[in-house]
């Protein structure tokens, strides 16, 4: 099963992902989190990524194909959600490709749709666990202590692009560039939309019978 999830940032695609490869043993492919972590590597590769990602602009596709070539290619689980990816015209050939060429299928899109303002106040309340990566809301899903993560015990922190300027960029980035490739997956009648203004179980419940996993 290859699944993509498709969303502005904020709409809780990631969340969704993670529940479901931990629950399933699925493979998360979250593309902002790879590239997160060719940042903190220290890498050549690394720095040139920072330039981008902090200002909300996509990362070029020649440092996508370089990523793509390193991790998803040659992953061997065949059950897998990719989050953040596609999110271009380009992009989307890319992952095309790279089916074709593994003898995989693409078996839906999941597009997750969330009004604007929702998004804003989503993403200026979000952190995440430095050692974990767990990612919580301050309204919509606290931590049990304010500002501590319940599974490391760690201080949790905020992502330097989760700022009212960068979100708004990265929002307009997604519109122009993103939204787009929606056809292309409504018109192969791949696509399914999720309203992600729903609870988290209830959006779970509901990806988990449209993906048919038990
Ligand atoms: P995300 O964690 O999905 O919100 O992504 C954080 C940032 O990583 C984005 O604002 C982009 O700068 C970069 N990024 C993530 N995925 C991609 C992608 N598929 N193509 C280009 N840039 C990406």
């Amino acid at each position: 099963m290859i699944a993509i999830f498709l969303g502005p940032p904020g709409s809780g695609k990631g969340t969704q992902a993670a529940m479901l490869a931990e629950r399933y043993d699925l493979l998360h492919f979250d593309m902002g989190r790879v590239l997160r972590e060719e940042i903190a590597s220290g890498s050549e590769l690394g720095i040139e990524i920072r330039k981008f990602t902090d200002t909300g602009a996509l990362v070029p596709i020649s440092i996508i194909r370089v990523i793509v070539e390193k991790t998803l290619r040659s992953q061997e689980n065949n059950q897998v959600v990719l989050d953040g990816f596609p999110r271009s015209d380009e992009q989307a050939d890319l992952l095309d490709d790279v089916l074709r060429e593994t003898n995989k299928k693409l078996d839906g899109a999941f597009y997750f749709n969330l009004d604007d303002s929702v998004i804003i106040e989503r993403l200026v309340n979000r952190r995440f666990c430095p050692v974990c990566k767990t990612v919580y809301n301050l309204v919509t899903a606290p931590p049990k202590f304010e500002g501590i993560c319940d599974k490391e015990g760690a201080v949790l922190a905020t992502r330097p692009d989760d700022n009212a300027s960068v979100i708004m960029k990265r929002l307009s980035v997604y519109r122009m560039e993103t939204e787009p490739i929606l056809t292309r997956y409504r018109s192969a009648d791949l696509l399914s939309e999720i309203d992600a203004s729903l609870d988290i179980q209830v959006i779970k419940t509901h990806l988990e019978s449209l993906l048919r996993l038990k």
